[in-house]
């Protein structure tokens, strides 16, 4: 559901890596994401986006600045509220899926949502049909291909009613045609759950069909 209220607010973000205290990945940073918006962060390799998307998912601290969602300040707060908001309210999908080997296609899709309450049965079923995963349900991660990995990753990302979806290039290690099928199964999935989505990509495509473009360049962000 799309809105005005802001469910992600960045104020004064910096980050420099040890070791190279003077360099800025992120410099000053400001940004309010308003729920439900689908947001494409774009930029050259190196120019800060997985950094980004991992500050705001609360996987890496900034060195400066504040990341506040729902008007809570992630990195102010313990490890242990840290861990209860991303658990509840965040997901993420990755390049390089991230699926739990020693699970089955059917766990994997479960895991998330059994984690923090959100099992719904009704729900995996009907998503499993969608995404055309009916007959790989007893299969291991490493007995399907990429393009049917990362279909079962962004089903255990949307079992888990995730808020605000975080995607670190899902489609950088597929072919076009499993891009297509991914983004388009992404894009309707995020709709129907009503949850925010900030994707980090190349591919124009995708980035066309989202409601906001945000480059970085020079640690900055640019609409
Ligand atoms: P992108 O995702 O846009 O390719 P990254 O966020 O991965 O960019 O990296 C941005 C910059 O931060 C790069 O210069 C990279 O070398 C640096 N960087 C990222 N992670 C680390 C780290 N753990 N330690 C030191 N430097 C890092
Ligand atoms: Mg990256």
């Amino acid at each position: 559901m799309k809105s005005n209220k802001v469910i992600f607010k960045v104020k004064n973000l910096s980050k420099s890596y040890p070791g190279n205290e003077n360099h800025y990945t992120l410099k000053d940073i400001n940004l309010n994401i308003t729920q439900g918006s689908t947001i494409a962060l774009i930029g050259e390799s190196g120019s800060g986006k997985s950094t980004f998307l991992n500050i705001l998912s609360g996987l890496e601290p900034p060195t400066r600045g504040e990341v506040k969602f729902n008007n809570v300040s992630m990195w102010n707060s313990t490890e242990k509220e840290r861990a209860l908001i991303r658990r509840n309210e965040l997901a993420i999908i990755f390049q390089s899926f991230n699926l739990i080997n020693s699970l089955t296609v059917w766990q994997n899709i479960g895991f998330h949502a059994r984690l923090s309450g959100k099992w719904d049965r009704y729900l995996a079923e009907q998503l499993i049909e969608t995404a055309g995963l009916k007959n790989l349900l007893n299969r291991y991660p490493d007995q399907i291909s990429g393009g049917e990995q990362q279909r079962v990753a962004i089903l255990r990302a949307i079992m888990a009613k995730p808020k605000v979806l975080f995607a670190d290039e899902p489609t950088g290690n597929l072919d076009d045609q499993n891009s297509k099928v991914v983004i388009k199964m992404l894009l309707d999935m995020i709709n129907s759950i009503g949850a925010t989505l900030l994707v980090a990509t190349h591919s124009k495509a995708f980035a066309s069909k989202l409601d906001i473009k945000l480059k970085l360049k020079d640690g900055k962000l640019k609409s």
